[in-house]
């Protein structure tokens, strides 16, 4: 065992070392209940194999782990659980909010007035011209690999 992989919460959790409330599990991911819920139904889509990133896993980990989502967003609209819509929402890197180190999809509910929302730096409010985005398109469209 790698020392990364012991001192993750999710491997942990995995391996059954420590405690999580388990809603779903299958041969790639488990879904728990997150213990700091955004909104009551908060749930955490998390691969069995530790990936920081999910853009750096192998195969399809990251499209099985949306599958998964979606299926859980769907549980959440069908129970009795507060559930108006629901946010996916994947942090792949510290600058983008990760704070465990093992690839996660936070599913959870939303509702009207609920508290969470975006924070959007100010040059959100100001729209770049088409040629701005043609020209970001194009550096981006080659890059795909
Ligand atoms: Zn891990």
């Amino acid at each position: 065992m790698s020392q990364e992989t012991k001192d993750c919460i999710f491997c942990s959790i995995i391996k059954k070392t420590e405690p999580a409330s388990v809603v779903y599990d299958d041969d790639t991911c488990i879904v728990i209940m997150d213990i700091q819920p955004v909104n009551s139904g908060h749930l955490l889509v998390i691969p069995k194999v530790h990936i920081p990133f999910v853009n750096e896993s192998q195969n399809d980990i990251g499209e099985h782990m949306f599958q998964v989502g979606i299926k859980m967003a769907s549980a959440l609209k069908s129970s009795d659980i507060k559930c108006e819509g629901v946010n996916y929402l994947l942090a792949d890197g510290e600058a983008a909010g990760q704070e465990v180190f093992h690839a996660h999809l936070h599913v959870f509910p939303r509702f009207k007035s609920d508290g969470f929302g975006f924070r959007f730096p100010e040059q959100y409010y100001e729209m770049p011209e088409r040629k701005v985005l043609d020209e970001i398109a194009a550096k981006i469209r080659s890059a795909i690999k």
